[in-house]
């Protein structure tokens, strides 16, 4: 099948980044011997080098913290508040440069990568809102005649936040905001595939001039996080990755008696109903399973075609998926980018064959797409899966690529419980004109995240980033009210003057 491609321009001008890390107020380069090479996706050449700093470098970092934090805790929430309206300011001014940066690093188009940049600035203008977000309640003779009762929020002292590649300026803002403005101090570990985004995000951070130590950044890989894990000045862990990962985060943070929220792996699935609007729902769907390669934790992964539908959803997606353009994120007219890098190619052809092994019937390879121009970039086209049943490895294991799967279901009744049998339960679509369908799905499928005629149910900065089942450990979200109670502890007080 014949695929169009990219005919790339796009000039390369970037020199290697070194990336350091944001100690104490002040940038310092690692002391370490390892040394990780960061590639851009699409031309699958070096542009940075990352450290895996040391256990000491960590330390360092969140003794910056620990000495920074009474001095903050102690500043009024409407001066911190005040911190984040700079850093929004800044964050807007430089908006274009931090998109390109995560296209560089990650390969997302650059509209993609646009969109993920104001997705991080809203989580910066929801905190400068912290005097009334972090308000606790009281109720006047609450515990008996002349004896009030109320509840105060205060913060707890060090964060951190571990974080994935996918989204390398938003997730870290699902929760560093929140952690700072409501007075705590913080350590971010980005992910070491993409550390470039937030070296230019934290130039940012110290022009707006926090106080030495309230924001620190450290990268590294799997020592550091250990590092963090088990260091007994860090009182909560936030992590976003993938599910084993997100178990082994939870378990051993919660050993060590730590808060911890930790979100993990995703397989989402949309239904498609025989009265759902194709014109606006194919779309939506394409843009779904195969935005941003795939590699998003809210991306569609399986499509369940209920009755009628499963003809009219397979031509229509082929024909649009044929029209999609391949390409390096940064030319304006890229519909989808690279994945992330060689290893998370060979991982999605491989599950391609899977997929064939299976009995699975390929409506749509991907696995021969060439990218004129850059002949090293890591490039997998859109895939699509016909004759997917839901026991196959296809539709139970998350991909994390542009390869989606069509199952046909009888009715909404098979399609829930479809997804009911996922191990995951990020987020479920559904594609219906029917509100009595949307609003049966809605109460029925367990998942965190509903989607009703929206492919890509990605909550507001003022709304939790749900998830269950194995898409998420923990009680409290990121982002929303569950931020604010993540990073605070609510103390209880009686009062009797006599
Ligand atoms: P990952 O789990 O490989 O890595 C995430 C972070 O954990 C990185 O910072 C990495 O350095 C660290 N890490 C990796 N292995 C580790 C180990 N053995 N011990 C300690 N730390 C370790 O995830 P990824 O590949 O960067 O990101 C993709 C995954 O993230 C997908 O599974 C995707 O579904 C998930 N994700 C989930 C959400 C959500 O909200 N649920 C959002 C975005 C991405």
């Amino acid at each position: 099948m014949e695929k169009r491609v990219s005919a790339s321009a796009v000039a390369e001008t970037e020199s290697m980044v070194e990336v350091k890390n944001y100690i104490g107020g002040k940038w310092v380069s690692s002391s370490t011997s390892k040394w990780q090479d960061v590639n851009n996706p699409a031309t699958g050449r070096p542009i940075g080098r990352v450290p895996f700093s040391t256990a000491g470098e960590v330390d360092a970092a969140v003794k910056a913290a620990k000495e920074a934090f009474p001095a903050w805790r102690a500043t009024p929430p409407l001066e911190r508040s005040r911190y984040f309206f700079r850093l929004k300011e800044l964050m807007e001014d430089d908006l274009e440069n931090i998109a390109r940066t995560v296209t560089r690093e990650n390969g997302k188009t650059i509209d993609d990568a646009r969109g993920s940049v104001r997705r991080a600035i809203e989580n910066v203008e929801v905190v400068t809102g912290i005097p009334s977000l972090m308000m606790g309640y009281n109720l006047e003779d609450g515990a008996g005649r002349n004896i009030d009762e109320e509840v105060i929020r205060q913060p707890l002292g060090v964060f951190t936040a571990i974080c994935p590649f996918n989204f390398p300026a938003m997730v870290p803002f699902w929760f560093l905001p929140y952690a700072v403005a409501c007075g705590n101090t913080f350590v971010l570990k980005p992910s070491e595939q993409v550390p470039l985004t937030q070296q230019r995000i934290f130039s940012q951070i110290d022009k707006v001039g926090f106080p030495p130590g309230v924001i620190n950044l450290v990268n590294g890989g799997r020592e550091a996080v250990d590092c963090l894990l088990d260091h007994p000045d860090i009182v909560g862990v936030s992590f976003v990755g993938s599910t084993p990962v997100a178990k082994y985060i939870y378990k051993r943070a919660a050993e060590n008696g730590k808060r911890v929220q930790a979100q993990g792996g995703a397989k989402n699935v949309l239904v498609v109903m025989p009265d759902a609007n194709y014109e606006k729902a194919i779309p939506n769907i394409l843009g779904s399973c195969f935005g941003a390669a795939g590699q998003r934790c809210l991306a569609g992964s399986l499509i369940v075609a209920v009755g009628d539908a499963y003809g009219e959803v397979k031509r229509r997606l082929t024909e649009a998926t044929a029209k999609m353009k391949v390409g390096n994120g940064l030319e304006p007219d890229t519909d989808m980018g690279p994945v992330i890098s060689k290893e998370a190619k060979e991982r999605i052809l491989g599950y391609i064959d899977v997929g064939v092994k299976e009995g699975a019937e390929l409506l749509f390879d991907g696995r021969q797409v060439k990218v004129e121009g850059h002949p090293d970039g890591f490039y997998v086209g859109p895939t699509i899966f016909d004759k997917v049943t839901p026991d196959m490895r296809i539709a139970r294991e998350e991909i994390f690529g542009p390869v989606v799967g069509v199952i046909q279901a009888k009715d909404l009744d098979e399609a829930l419980s479809i997804i009911a049998s996922s191990p995951y339960g990020n987020s479920g679509s559904i594609y219906t004109e029917s509100g009595k369908a949307a609003r049966e799905f809605r109460y029925r499928a367990p998942v965190g995240n509903v989607g009703i005629n929206i492919g890509v149910a990605a909550p507001m900065a003022y709304f939790p980033f749900s998830g269950q089942k194995s898409s998420f450990f923990g009680s409290h979200h990121g982002q929303g009210r569950d931020a604010i109670d993540f990073f605070t502890e609510r103390k209880v007080v009686i009062t009797r003057w006599l």
